[in-house]
């Protein structure tokens, strides 16, 4: 059996846009906190700081 680990949020060093994983529809969301969209910047090239370690499959 093989689990999966994704993580569960993700933010853009650049901007500031955070999202939330949504299991149920198997994309990610914009985070809403405070009740305001953390939507970063829209032109911006997206840094996620979960680039280069995320790895779907855990050994
Ligand atoms: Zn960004």
């Amino acid at each position: 059996m093989v689990a999966i680990v994704s993580p569960s949020e993700r933010e853009c060093e650049r901007c500031g846009r955070r999202d939330v994983w949504d299991e149920d529809m198997n994309t990610w969301r914009i985070s809403v906190e405070d009740g305001e969209k953390r939507s970063g910047n829209p032109h911006c090239l997206h840094e996620w700081d979960i680039n280069g370690t995320f790895n779907p499959l855990a050994e």
